[in-house]
């Protein structure tokens, strides 16, 4: 069993332009396209690929490949034209005259990106990246013709020689596929992964095929009952549905083998798709099935409300299914699906055929998905070894991130081991160079503080604080590293200049004078001559490095308006919780106490502690019974919109684990979860649940929501 579709050397044209058809109606774009084709035949005629056929089959093939992700009409028709400007008596102004500037400027990115020159390897990977970021920056649509290219050449791989497969497999491996993933056209990722492992370790591919083969009677078995199984009982609950049972890639099996997994402990083997019309129903779809198939713990995810970067969406659990199997199933919908299956090109999907809008939105989509891959390129300039560049690549765009939050709950992606130095660069630069410290989940905590999955993040930063070289080390990010080495390696002269002269600009305004008036030839020299410099921009310099203070140097010219001096600069603890008021008192350190949780809405108290300033309490707290005098009046900003961690406990009356059921009722009021920690008794199960809620209405709809089930015996706040 291969599981990849094979090469079609009866491709007709009629068969393509049927397929096209499905979703274009436009006579005049389908001409365009009979037209390319026609173009292409004529220019290849006499040629013949390695694998024996005329050339066009190929140009076909790719075509064909193009309209299952329903690409336009003009990249279809550069699909078919993708190799006459290389390989055939055919010039650019030949091809523009007959398909016009926009079709040939495809064309001639796709002949761009297959010219590669390389040395050692390590080079010829960032040549290759920085093609394909020129490419996708210039029209994403050549990178999707050249996916589709390659994935039918992968498919008839056997007519080389073996070691040009192995290097042309690894390039398809490393560099394609990974790119196909970052677009989200999965298709093309899952089978240029298969067709590679089949050719770079074609022991291993072959004996996986095997293995499926042979227990595919009885999984495919399994698998229907299965299906019929959760069918019915969706349709019970009215809720209209299709199920399809769904092939595991090889190469995705391969992956876990590689990393310990043993064939028979690989649960994804079987596997289920659910597609729904709503994503209401999705949730309403998982709550059903894990009420009647026990959920594995730990292995669901909810990628609705928080999305893959590459934008796929979809509901991941798994259950113990019939005859004990356990059945991996994902929950979407169709929308969903169209996504996660075309990723970016189904943006084309949505739009009508293919207008220069849907080609500006794709476009912009992109640039906002491969923002990376930009960075990196960016900086990898001069300032990185190809060592570096292809560590940061492969650590950093082909696995393992986190997912943290901003305090609005906007996602950001950060490699593994990233730190809120990472993220503060990842926000913006500025935010980054002027960070003074980081609150992770209502916590200070150091720079260096390695964030996890589901961190809220929260940057303090002070305008006139600059970056320290100590950073470097604090930080994961390749890009973030960069950032901070280029912040010293600018010319510091120039940046004191640059200092200096804001530091005088502003000194001068306050003194109502302007800065040309001030600064004449007749001054300069007064001022040169009084702090021993030789011109206007060593002036600047002084001011900038600090040999001189900005007073000293306007007061050789303008001593009559002398400003007060500068008042020392008093390091004032931040209010870190802005959204409480102290009465009559700003600038003091508040927290929200750890014993009790206080949220917005929550009756509240201050309490003065010993040199950490102002904790904040539930009135009812029985930490402040004793504690009286040393309390004070708080009150809420009602201006303040963000999330408050609380703790809930959740007393059930049985041992079932409810795990899960728990978390879908707290996703579906939009509160954030950080943490269930289970405490089993010989009777039944407590959970305590951390959880971000605006705040107290929200907690009471979260508390009432829970309690209603069957299974809660109470559910209460915690105080400690
Ligand atoms: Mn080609």
């Amino acid at each position: 069993m291969v599981p990849t579709s094979k090469s079609r050397e009866d491709i007709t044209i009629d068969e393509i332009l049927e397929r096209v058809r499905a979703y274009i109606n436009d006579e005049d774009q389908l001409s365009v396209i009979e037209k390319a084709y026609l173009f292409a035949k004529e220019k290849h005629e006499g040629q013949f690929r390695k694998t024996g056929e005329p050339y066009i089959i190929h140009p076909m093939n790719v075509a064909l490949i193009l309209t299952t992700i329903y690409a336009d009409y003009e990249t279809i028709s550069a699909g078919f034209l993708h190799d006459v400007l290389e390989d055939c008596d055919c010039t650019l102004e030949e091809m523009e005259e007959q398909f016009g500037k926009d079709i040939t400027k495809l064309v001639q990115g796709v002949t761009k990106l297959s010219k590669i020159h390389f040395s050692t390897e390590n080079d010829y990977l960032i040549d290759y990246y920085k093609k394909i970021i020129v490419g996708m920056s210039e029209d994403v649509r050549v990178i999707i013709i050249k996916l589709s290219d390659r994935l039918h050449n992968m498919r008839t791989l056997w007519a080389i020689p073996p070691d040009r497969q192995k290097v042309k497999a690894r390039e398809a491996l490393e560099i394609l596929a990974p790119i196909a993933h970052h677009l989200g056209i999965h298709k093309i990722k899952s089978e240029l992964e298969d067709l590679s492992l089949r050719y770079l370790k074609p022991d291993v591919f072959y004996d996986i095929a095997e293995k499926l083969n042979k227990t595919k009677l009885e999984r495919d078995k399994t698998v229907y009952d299965m299906q019929q199984e959760v069918s019915n009982l969706l349709t019970e609950h009215h809720i209209p549905h299709e199920i399809k049972g769904r092939a595991k890639s090889i190469y995705s099996i391969y992956n876990k083998l590689d990393k310990g997994k043993k064939f028979s402990d690989i649960y994804d083997l079987l596997a289920l798709r659910i597609l729904v019309h709503t994503e209401q129903e999705c949730y309403l779809a998982l709550g059903i099935i894990h009420s009647k198939f026990r959920p594995l713990p730990k292995r669901f995810k909810d990628y609705i409300a928080m999305p893959k970067p590459n934008m796929y969406q979809s509901l991941h659990t798994t259950v113990f299914g019939i005859d004990g199997y356990l059945f991996e199933i994902q929950i979407r919908t169709y929308d969903m699906d169209e996504v996660a299956e075309n990723g970016i090109a189904s943006h084309w999907a949505y739009k009508e055929n293919g207008g220069s809008k849907s080609t500006a939105n794709l476009q912009s989509t992109t640039e906002q998905k491969l923002q990376f891959f930009k960075s990196i390129i960016d900086l990898s300039h001069d300032k990185m070894s190809s060592e570096d560049f292809v560590n940061s690549v492969k650590d950093e765009v082909l696995n393992n991130n986190i997912y943290v939050f901003t305090p609005k709950g906007d996602v950001i992606e950060l490699p593994r081991g990233a730190t809120p130095l990472d993220f503060a660069y990842k926000i913006h630069t500025k935010v980054g160079e002027t960070t003074v410290g980081a609150i992770v989940n209502n916590s200070i905590v150091p720079l260096d503080y390695e964030l996890k999955d589901n961190d809220i993040v929260k940057i303090n930063t002070n305008k006139s604080s600059t970056p320290s070289k100590e950073w470097i080390h604090m930080v994961k990010a390749t890009q973030t590293k960069n950032k901070i080495r280029s912040f010293f390696t600018k010319n510091e002269r120039e940046v004191y200049i640059e200092r200096g002269k804001d530091n005088l600009e502003k000194e001068l305004r306050k003194r109502k004078l302007a800065f040309s008036d001030f600064f004449t030839e007749e001054n300069v020299k007064k001022i040169c001559d009084a702090i021993h410099v030789e011109n206007l921009e060593e002036i600047y310099l002084a001011a900038g490095n600090g040999k001189a203070t900005v007073n000293s140097i306007i007061n050789v010219v303008d001593k009559i308006k002398e400003s007060p001096a500068p008042k020392a600069v008093k390091v004032v603890p931040k209010n870190i919780d802005a959204d409480i008021i102290v009465s009559g008192i700003d600038k003091v350190k508040v927290s929200l106490a750890h014993c009790c949780h206080p949220v917005y809405g929550d009756a509240i108290v201050g309490y003065i502690t010993k040199g950490n300033g102002i904790s904040v309490h539930r009135l009812n707290c029985h930490n402040l019974s004793m504690l009286e005098e040393r309390t004070l009046e708080v009150t809420w900003n009602q201006n303040v919109n963000k999330r408050y961690l609380t703790c809930i406990l959740v007393h059930t009356n049985n041992i079932e684990n409810r795990m899960l059921d728990l978390m879908q009722s707290i996703s579906m009021l939009n509160i954030n979860v950080d943490g269930i920690q289970v405490m089993s008794k010989t009777d039944k199960i407590i959970y305590e649940i951390n959880c971000y809620v605006t705040g107290l209405e929200q907690l009471e709809k979260l508390i009432l929501s829970l309690s209603k089930n069957s299974y809660v015996e109470k559910v209460e706040r915690t105080m400690r």
